[in-house]
């Protein structure tokens, strides 16, 4: 597959992580909760290691509830902490709180008995681009902080946001993971639920592959939304009657390009409902 981003870009992305790890007690990920795994870098691993680590599905509301709930089960059974949240209403976040709370009891605990006071959570965000990073950053704060991504040549001191109950202290910068093309696949599903630019990939494409996934998992959803009596097998004619359906014609013919954009819209503003594109049991951890 044509997708690539530069070494350089990636090394550095690396780096600024690196850095900002060394300097807290929890990293929180976020990934997107309709793709959980492919909207994952599997770099996470290595380089969030020896630091706790909960993992927030993000964007819940906009997920199948049975699905994320499938997840959930997953992550748990690798004992994995991990909370499905939906930052855009504030759905979740005391749930968020406990699990990083959770995650540091042990330590907590021990210094303490030393007579020690803890001090608040020290934690990092990080996540591929339009995760959600910024919207969760400012609902944990109670406020709106205007939040930078990390500019080449620009050294910034980092900032520590104080949480609204005290308990945690975020840094300021999220750290911006680039998300991984390992198959072919986890590039379609990050195109469409729009986590990349559509012109990485061929819109023909993301919107034919989004055709088929909806046809397969969310068959009853895609009638009831283009009102189709029956659903073409072929993904090609099945775009075509969604065009025809909207009266997307121009000389005759089904305006594909048109059709296409009109379906990935939809989906991406939840018109066709909750949908997941991606399922433990595609991963074979069900
Ligand atoms: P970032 O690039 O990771 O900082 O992502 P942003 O915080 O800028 O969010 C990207 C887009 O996703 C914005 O339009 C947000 O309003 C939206 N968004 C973020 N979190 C949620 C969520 O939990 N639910 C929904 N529906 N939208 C969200």
């Amino acid at each position: 597959m044509a997708i690539q981003w530069f070494p350089g870009h990636m090394a550095k992305a690396r780096r600024q992580v690196t850095e900002k790890i060394k300097l807290i007690d929890v990293v929180i990920e976020l990934v997107d909760a309709r793709v959980p795994q492919s909207s994952r870098n599997p770099i996470v691993d290595e380089i969030t290691a020896g630091k706790p680590r909960l993992i927030v599905l993000n964007k819940a509301d906009m997920a199948d509830p049975a699905v994320t709930d499938a997840w959930l089960k997953a992550f748990k059974r690798d004992d994995v902490e991990v909370v499905a949240v939906d930052s855009k209403h504030s759905k979740g976040l005391k749930q968020l709180m406990t699990g990083a709370e959770k995650l540091m009891k042990d330590k907590h605990d021990r210094m303490r008995e030393k007579g020690r006071n803890p001090g608040p959570i020290r934690a990092l965000i990080i996540g591929i681009p339009n995760v959600g990073k910024s919207t969760l950053i400012n609902r944990l704060a109670g406020r709106n902080i205007a939040i930078t991504g990390d500019r080449p040549g620009v050294t910034k001191r980092q900032q520590w946001i104080k949480m609204k109950g005290g308990e945690m202290e975020l840094l300021d910068t999220p750290g911006i993971l680039w998300p991984k093309f390992e198959d072919q696949l986890v590039g379609y599903r990050l195109a469409a639920t729009g986590a990349i630019k559509d012109e990485i990939l061929n819109l023909d494409d993301i919107a034919l592959y989004t055709a088929r996934e909806l046809r397969t998992r969310y068959p009853e959803q895609l009638k009831d939304r283009f009102k189709l009596e029956e659903l073409p097998e072929d993904a090609v004619e099945l775009l075509e009657l969604i065009g025809k359906k909207r009266g997307l014609i121009s000389g005759g013919y089904v305006d594909f390009e048109k059709a296409s954009e009109l379906l990935l819209n939809e989906l991406r503003h939840e018109k066709i409902g909750r949908i997941s594109l991606e399922t433990p049991a595609d991963h074979e951890l069900a």
